[in-house]
């Protein structure tokens, strides 16, 4: 992991090597954050970084799969090691947009599956980095949700998505509630329908990236604890 410069603020960013994750990565690195791009594959994950960085003075990649504790462990030690610091958290990775599947139907396995990475990835790696996310001066964790996590809007279809995302939104609730006395802002963020692998037809990768990159690098008097398009609230 070879960034040069000690003093930038650190943003590990999840699923960083294609679609909004990567467009995240590229506007942060713009903005003069060292980003770490994590990624399953790691070759993926280096050319992801030299297209983001073609002066490889700001990104590193790192092999990171979130559904898998020592992979995660193994990241925050990295980070930890070469770095010494992380200043954002972007939870980014996602699978399993399931618009064939019905709740009543569902297979439940693929469920599972769907919260290993949409839930729980985000929890393990917001767990392994807060050691230094509070250690921090200007801490932020922005979970990238989905509309379709909304309760206020459900109505049938996509079940293994939308219930992961619905649980990651109470996540986000609680994790701003608890980090809230210690500075950590802590918000939800749809980056609306945008045109990635997941959401071919949507709106420009760059706009979908933005909201994402906004929760981000929120000022320390900026929300916690919400739901956000655009920069602005959307009904949980
Ligand atoms: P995408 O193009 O499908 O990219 C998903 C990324 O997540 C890939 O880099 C993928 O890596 C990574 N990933 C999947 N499982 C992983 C795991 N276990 N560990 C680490 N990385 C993993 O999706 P996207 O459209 O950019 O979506 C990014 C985020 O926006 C997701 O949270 C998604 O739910 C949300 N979102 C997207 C839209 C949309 O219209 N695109 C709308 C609302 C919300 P691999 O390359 O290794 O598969």
């Amino acid at each position: 992991m070879a960034v040069r410069g000690t003093d930038a603020s650190v943003a590990v960013v999840t699923g960083g090597n294609r679609g909004i994750g990567l467009e995240v990565v590229r506007q942060l690195a713009e903005r003069g954050y060292r980003v770490v791009l994590g990624a399953r594959d790691e070759d993926k994950g280096r050319a992801a970084a030299a297209w983001a960085d073609p002066g490889g003075e700001r990104v590193s990649a790192v092999r990171l799969d979130v559904s898998d504790d020592a992979s995660v462990t193994a990241m925050a030690a990295r980070v930890t090691e070469h770095l010494g610091r992380t200043d954002v958290v972007v939870n980014n990775a996602a699978i399993l947009y399931d618009t064939w599947a019905r709740a009543r139907s569902a297979d439940l396995d693929e469920v599972r599956r769907a919260l290993d990475t949409n839930l729980f990835g985000a929890w393990r790696v917001t767990q392994a980095l807060l050691p230094l996310l509070e250690r921090s001066p200007h801490p932020r964790v922005v979970n990238v949700s989905s509309e379709e996590g909304s309760l206020a809007g459900m109505r049938g279809g996509t079940p293994a998505y939308s219930v992961s995302k619905a649980a990651l939104n109470a996540l986000t609730r609680l994790l701003a509630g608890e980090l809230g006395p210690r500075r950590v802002l802590v918000n939800a963020v749809c980056p609306g329908w945008t045109d990635t692998d997941m959401g071919r037809g949507g709106r420009p990768v760059s706009e979908g990236a933005a909201g994402v990159v906004w929760a981000a690098t929120l000022p320390d008097d900026g929300p916690t604890g919400g739901f956000f398009r655009d920069g602005k609230p959307i009904p949980w």
